[in-house]
């Protein structure tokens, strides 16, 4: 009993070390590229109106990485704490993944099927969870390519799909993308999200899944695309 209690404080340590790690080198890249520009602000900004631009570009996108990943951080260890309360009215699914859908253009999301179902959901967990599945959907894919989006009911359940031609997932990688900072090696490469991609989207769209009863499956084939299955349980209809 005492070797599997020092076997788990010897895990949570090791954790704890790799979160850290993760988190610390995550703020020093924006933060480097931040200092970076600055420099170059001050010895050159004024003169060169083009480097300019691209300095006060990449220090906000930089700042915005930042803001991003503390926001999910932050997410996730209210979540972790108990602390993440959620207020579950009736929602039309299908209204609501309809606007969600309309947020993005015709050109990358089309929805290819949508029946109508009542849910009880949290409107704002749920959109946050719906858009980290459509935004990676849409990253990971070319831009010339359309993301489809199915929603089918049945009785007592409802099955919602996010459907890309994009880069695919390996199998090996299939079991750890909803962990935390886990990218695969294709996302930092050609198309993603580059330096905004922190691997956090997924472990938050999972933590607002378990919270709704969802489960998730994924079919991925690298080169051919992803397709992101959630089971979701359904109101009868009034
Ligand atoms: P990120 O901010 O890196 O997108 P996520 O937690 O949302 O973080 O996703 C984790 C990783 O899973 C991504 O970095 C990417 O490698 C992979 N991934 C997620 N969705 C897709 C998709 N639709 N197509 C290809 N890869 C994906």
């Amino acid at each position: 009993m005492q070797s599997r209690n020092k076997e788990k404080v010897r895990e949570n340590n090791q954790w704890e070390e790799r979160f850290v790690n993760d988190v610390s080198h995550e703020l020093r890249t924006p933060l480097t590229i931040i200092r970076g520009y600055i420099e170059i602000l001050e010895r050159y900004g004024a003169q060169d109106a083009e480097l300019f631009q691209e300095a006060v570009t990449s220090i906000k996108n930089s700042a915005a990485n930042m803001q991003n990943l503390v926001e999910s951080l932050l997410f996730l260890a209210r979540a972790e704490a108990g602390n993440q309360a959620l207020n579950k009215v009736r929602v039309d699914l299908d209204d609501l993944l309809r606007r969600l859908v309309a947020e993005y253009g015709n050109e990358r999301v089309q929805i290819a099927k949508l029946e109508a179902c009542k849910i009880m959901a949290d409107t704002e967990f749920y959109k946050k969870m719906l858009w980290a599945f459509l935004d990676n959907a849409v990253s990971y894919s070319a831009p010339d390519t359309a993301v489809k989006v199915e929603l089918r009911a049945t009785m007592g359940e409802a099955t919602l799909k996010v459907i890309d031609k994009g880069i695919g997932i390996a199998k090996e990688d299939l079991p750890k993308i909803f962990e935390r900072f886990y990218r695969t090696d294709k996302s930092r490469t050609n198309l993603g999200r580059g330096a905004s991609s922190v691997g956090l989207g997924l472990s938050v769209a999972k933590w607002i899944a378990d919270q709704h009863e969802i489960k998730i499956e994924v079919k991925s084939k690298i080169g051919t695309g992803s397709e992101f299955k959630l089971i979701i349980p359904t109101l009868k209809p009034k």
